[in-house]
């Protein structure tokens, strides 16, 4: 059997292991939550989950309850890994969250109501983290609602339904080193914490430094780092440098197995649209993924390829299942690796290659790829 079958995600479970602990000498009085929401960002949750516990990880992140549940399910217990999970609607599984001792974030009163309800319901005390909107504007209870939150989540805890465990908040724009948001960011998570001790509120763990922040604003670090696209070894923007600048090691290969090898004359169309037409005689490769499997339409004509030891760009549209690179004459054998990225060792493009072609972050690249390209772990 072929090495790469159609198209494989290989993932490099000790390069996220060695990100891991690459992170945690950043912030060494710092505890470490891998953040793990979007199937780890296209990795693979559950084996991704475990091995950055096997590097440290004292904590998970998940955005949606089913993801915490799911990292539950699949056996890492509270003994192992705390799990923050924050993406909280309304009717959502609080009681099995309370119940599979997963930590969920508040971010307003109908969300400390509905978790209160649970935890009566179950005779347990909910663990919940405070979540503050420092300046993102996105989930987050705004600085005029915060002290009222507070005081409501003081009683809850006088009640014994709950317990603050955290108090966190995210910013906007830490990859964009100098931001005048971070200050702004900073200043008011700190008024939040301030508004919270005062209040008699001691919660274990305060956090707002995501992956750009834990590499660059030591004083962001707090009780806890929060990385997820660093782990996976990934430069969270060009301004901050290349994974390898920054010590980090790309967990994801992906590679395809060419389909077909032929010649074509001058003047031969390529995919839908025509958008490519051979400039001479020559040869094409067929790579056999395509935006069904979560390659960026929007990078036709551009994302780069490495085949036979060289950089191919798609020539004309991707498609849903399959794309073309003019081979320029080579004819590499069919079922020859086309290696749209990994983390350069063979001279492959990078996921921020293709950010660039695709006009996205490198974050989106490892992340669409889709539930019909298998991942091996290794
Ligand atoms: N914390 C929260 C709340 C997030 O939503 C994310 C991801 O978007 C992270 C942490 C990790 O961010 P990054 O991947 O930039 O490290």
């Amino acid at each position: 059997m072929n090495e790469f079958p159609r198209v494989c995600a290989q993932i490099d479970l000790a390069a996220l292991r060695a990100n891991v602990r690459a992170l945690r000498a950043r912030a060494p009085r710092s505890a470490f939550m891998a953040v793990v929401k979007a199937d780890a960002y296209g990795h693979g949750m559950i084996p991704c989950a475990r091995a950055a516990v096997e590097a440290g990880a004292s904590w998970l992140g998940a955005a949606t309850p089913e993801e915490a549940l799911a990292l539950r399910a699949a056996g890492i217990g509270p003994g192992e890994a705390r799990v923050l999970c924050w993406l909280w609607t309304p009717g959502g599984p609080w009681r099995e969250a309370i119940e599979a001792d997963v930590d969920v974030s508040v971010s307003g009163l109908w969300a400390l109501a509905e978790v209160t309800a649970a935890a009566r319901e179950c005779g347990r005390t909910a663990r919940i983290q405070l979540k503050a909107d420092t300046g993102l504007g996105r989930n987050g209870c705004q600085p005029a609602d915060w002290p009222r939150l507070v005081e409501e989540a003081l009683k809850a805890e006088a009640e014994g339904t709950v317990k603050v465990t955290g108090v966190w908040s995210h910013y906007a724009c830490a990859d964009e080193p100098g931001h005048p948001s971070i200050a702004l960011q900073s200043t008011a998570f700190e008024e939040a914490l301030r508004i919270v001790d005062e209040a008699g509120l001691r919660p274990e763990v305060r956090h707002i430094a995501n992956s750009p922040a834990t590499l660059t604003l030591p004083g962001s670090h707090y009780d806890l780092v929060r990385p997820g696209i660093a782990m996976y070894g990934i430069s969270p923007s060009p301004e901050l440098g290349t994974s390898a600048g920054l010590g980090l090691r790309p967990v994801m290969t992906l590679t395809a197995s060419l389909a077909q090898v032929k010649h074509v004359p001058a003047e031969h169309g390529v995919s839908y649209g025509r958008h490519y037409v051979t400039p001479r005689a020559t040869t094409l490769g067929l790579v056999p993924a395509g935006y069904g499997d979560g390659i960026p339409r929007h990078a036709s004509g551009s994302g780069p390829v490495l085949v036979a030891g060289k950089w191919r760009r798609a020539a004309g549209r991707i498609a849903m299942d399959q794309f073309v690179v003019d081979l320029a004459g080579d004819e590499p054998a069919v079922g020859e690796p086309a290696v749209l990225f990994g983390p350069g060792d063979g001279g492959e493009p990078s996921a921020a290659d293709w950010a660039l072609a695709a006009d996205t972050i490198a974050y989106e690249i490892v992340t669409r790829i889709g539930s019909r390209v298998p991942r091996v772990h290794m």
